[in-house]
C-alpha cells in the first residue's frame, strides 16, 4: 500500500473547486429547505430546555437532569457551502456543533495517476472559518475507500492528514465513520478501528486488505459518535436519514424528555435551498 499518498494541491483555484461542487450538487436536490433547519435551531436556542454541545464536549459529559443534552453533529459529505451557512446560523444563536470533513468528497481533493491523493488547499479557509466561529472540525472517516479504491495505507494517510490540520491551526479530536459504497459489500468504515471489535481481511481487486488494526488512541481521537450511539436508545438518535428525510426531526426533538443525552445528525446536502446555485466566500 502507498504510504506517501497524502499531498496538497496548491494550484487548483477556489472558483474551479466550487464550480465542481455546484455541478455535483445539481444531481442531489435537498429534501428540506434551509429555513427548515433554522426552525430546528430556533428550538435548540432555548437554554432552559436544551444544552447543545460539540462532540468533543459531549462524549464524556454526564446528562443534565433539568435539560436535554444534545450533540449537534453534521456529516458534511459533499456540501461544504451549506455546512458553512449552518455554522453561521448556529453561531448567531450561540450554538456550537461539530462538522466532519470527508476526505473522499468532491470538494476535498483528487486522486492523481501518480498515486498521490491531493487535498485542495483552496478549501482550507472554509474549515478554518467554521472552526473560528467556535465549532469543532472532525474527520469523517472514509479510510476504507482510500485503502480499497486507491491502495492507500490508512494509518499513514490519517497521520499525515492530521498533521496537515494541525499546521492549519485546527485541532482534531473526533472521528466519525462515513457510510461509503462499501457498506453495500458488507464492510464498514467503523471496523477500521479496533474499538468496534471487528478484525479481518478483505480481498479487493486481487489484494488482501486488513481492517480492525488501527486504534482511535494512536491518532489522538478521543471519541467516535457510533461508539456513543451504541449506548443510546433509538429514539434519542435523531437524524435526517430514514423514511421521513428529516421532516420529523423537530417534533422528535420536542418530544425528548429532560435528563437524556441525544445525538442530532444532519447532512447539509439535505438542507440546501434548491434555487441556491451561487457559492462563494
Ligand atoms: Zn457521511
Amino acid at each position: 500500500m502507498n504510504t506517501r499518498a497524502f499531498a496538497v494541491d496548491r494550484e487548483t483555484p477556489f472558483d474551479r473547486c466550487a464550480a465542481r461542487v455546484a455541478a455535483y450538487l445539481q444531481d442531489f436536490p435537498s429534501c428540506n429547505a434551509f429555513g427548515g433547519y433554522l426552525k430546528i435551531l430556533d428550538e435548540l436556542a432555548d437554554p432552559s430546555r436544551y444544552r447543545v454541545l460539540r462532540g468533543m464536549d459531549f462524549w464524556n459529559v454526564p446528562a443534565d437532569p433539568e435539560r436535554v443534552t444534545v450533540f449537534l453533529r453534521h456529516d458534511i459529505d459533499n456540501d461544504p457551502f451549506t455546512a458553512l451557512r449552518m455554522a453561521h446560523a448556529e453561531a448567531e444563536r450561540g450554538l456550537f456543533s461539530t462538522f466532519y470533513v470527508l476526505p473522499t468528497a468532491v470538494y476535498y481533493g483528487i486522486f492523481r495517476r501518480d498515486g498521490r491523493y491531493c487535498r485542495y488547499a483552496c478549501m482550507d479557509w472554509l474549515y478554518q472559518a467554521i472552526a473560528a466561529l467556535g465549532h469543532e472540525i472532525g474527520v469523517h472517516n472514509d479510510l476504507l475507500t482510500l485503502m480499497l479504491e486507491y491502495d492507500i495505507s490508512p494509518a499513514e494517510f490519517q497521520t499525515q492528514e492530521l498533521a496537515y490540520y494541525h499546521a492549519l491551526g485546527i485541532r482534531i479530536c473526533g472521528v466519525c465513520s462515513h457510510g461509503s459504497r462499501f457498506n453495500a459489500l458488507g464492510l464498514n468504515n467503523m471496523w477500521m478501528f479496533a474499538e468496534f471489535g471487528r478484525k479481518g481481511c478483505y480481498t479487493y481487486a486481487g489484494k488482501e486488505y486488513p481492517y480492525g488494526e488501527l486504534t482511535l488512541e494512536q491518532f489522538g481521537f478521543r471519541y467516535e459518535p457510533y461508539l456513543l450511539a451504541r449506548e443510546m436508545p433509538k429514539e434519542h438518535r435523531i437524524s435526517d436519514i430514514g423514511p421521513d428525510h428529516g421532516r420529523e426531526m423537530l417534533s422528535r426533538l420536542q418530544a425528548l424528555p429532560c435528563g437524556v443525552k441525544s445525538m442530532l445528525l444532519t447532512h447539509p446536502i439535505h438542507w440546501k435551498d434548491q434555487t441556491r446555485t451561487e457559492y462563494g466566500k
